[in-house]
């Protein structure tokens, strides 16, 4: 299990340079010829795009690594990022991407646990969407439109400013990214009331392998399906989102308690247990695990996986199962690179999934049959799937 350390927020300067094919080096020189001979009827992206060559790309990349993990010298990178600024620049990247074997990940506020929207071991590209953070609220319709590159905060601020009886039940944390929560579902203080972000949303716009850009009529249910709860990156580049807002009370009341070992905190969260699925659906009462002492980094991970062991007798088993926006690449992963022998388990869609997870690979099936959007711990198509072995071959 990846455990993610967090950084107090940086601000970074963003200098756009222009990219020049015959500057580039690292096999990728094929796609950003392809991209920069595309028919010019798209938003110019030139300006956008970042390779090693940029003196920007380092502070792009790292502005969105949550898990300071990741941050090191040998955590593969991508070849390219690119941060688009309007939605139908994606198709050509897309196209190209694919007629150049590069593969794509998508990253929209990075917190992925497993860093998977930005490092993998294969040649890839970055969609990074936080040019596509605009947030536009209707609150006499009680909804607003957001592109999948707006964090939660952004999304909470622009409504507090349209109104303060207005709320999204989202997550906790501010700068979580809207594409990957929302795909995954969401989960936050109103959970209890009004169920996960995914729950919530009535529209969204996804750019598909074929480069087309869908909306929720076009896609079908089944796909608008998928991607509220399936997690998005596994069937195209989600851009843009519509969700349904929640009427709030002007005032909220919060409160903290904190209780170490010594004061019978294990007391207190057994009695928890037993209330709290019974209490009324305004009150939202959870449990916040901290270390108290500083341990250096290894140290520190060391106690977490004898925790994760601690706990196994407690949480769902046979097998053990996780919630898709907390990532466990110890459940196993797709095997992207080849030789499976590099993996200790291939990926277990049921894990994260349950009896989704058959639905889920029919979509994929539908809508990706070439398995374009595959990445360590996406959802494979129907041939590549071996339920019986269960195992995953891409
Ligand atoms: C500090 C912190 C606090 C958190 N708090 C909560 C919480 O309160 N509640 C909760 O439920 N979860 C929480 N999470 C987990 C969080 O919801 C997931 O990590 C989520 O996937 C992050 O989305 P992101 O866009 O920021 O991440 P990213 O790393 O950008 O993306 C995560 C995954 O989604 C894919 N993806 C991202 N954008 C798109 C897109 N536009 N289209 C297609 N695929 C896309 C990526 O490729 C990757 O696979 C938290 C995580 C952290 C690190």
């Amino acid at each position: 299990m990846k455990i993610p350390s967090f950084s107090t927020l940086t601000l970074i300067i963003f200098f756009i340079s222009t990219f020049s094919p015959a500057a580039t080096a690292d096999g990728h020189d094929h796609f950003l010829e392809c991209l920069s001979e595309y028919p010019d009827n798209h938003a110019p992206i030139s300006h956008l795009v970042y390779t090693k060559a940029n003196s920007s790309y380092t502070s792009i990349l790292q502005a969105a690594i949550w898990n300071l993990r990741f941050t090191t010298e040998s955590t593969p990178k991508p070849h390219v990022i690119i941060a688009p600024d309007h939605e139908s620049q994606i198709p050509p990247i897309i196209r190209c991407a694919k007629q150049t074997g590069l593969e794509i990940r998508t990253r929209s506020g990075g917190h992925d646990m497993e860093g998977l929207s930005y490092r993998s071991q294969v040649p890839f590209v970055v969609i990074d969407l936080f040019n596509l953070g605009e947030v536009t609220v209707d609150a006499e319709a009680k909804t607003a439109w957001l592109g999948a590159g707006a964090t939660l905060g952004a999304l909470y601020y622009h409504i507090s400013q349209k109104s303060l009886l207005l709320g999204f039940p989202a997550g906790f944390c501010p700068t979580v990214g809207s594409g990957g929560h929302f795909s995954g579902g969401g989960d936050g203080t109103m959970v209890r009331k009004y169920g996960m972000a995914a729950d919530n949303i009535i529209d969204a716009r996804i750019v598909d392998a074929r480069g087309k850009i869908l909306d929720r009529e076009s896609m079908g249910e089944d796909l608008f399906w998928a991607i509220r709860g399936g997690g998005g990156a596994s069937f195209g580049v989600i851009v843009a989102w519509k969700v349904l807002l929640v009427d709030v009370p002007e005032t909220v009341t919060v409160f903290q308690v904190s209780k170490t070992l010594e004061q019978n905190a294990t007391e207190l969260v057994q009695k928890w247990q037993s209330v709290a699925p019974y209490t009324d659906k305004d009150l939202f009462v959870g449990i916040l695990l901290n270390r108290i002492d500083n341990e250096n980094a290894q140290r520190y991970v060391d106690w977490v996986k004898r925790y994760y062991d601690y706990m196994t007798p407690y949480v769902s088993s046979n097998p053990r199962s996780a919630y898709v926006n907390y990532r466990d690449l110890d459940f196993g992963v797709n095997n992207v690179v080849g030789g499976r022998a590099m993996h200790r388990r291939a990926f277990g869609g049921k894990r994260y999934y349950k009896n989704n997870f058959d639905r889920l690979v029919l979509v994929k099936t539908m809508v990706d049959p070439e398995n374009f959007f595959r990445f360590e711990a996406s959802i494979p198509p129907i041939h590549s799937w071996s339920s019986d072995k269960g195992v995953c071959s891409i």
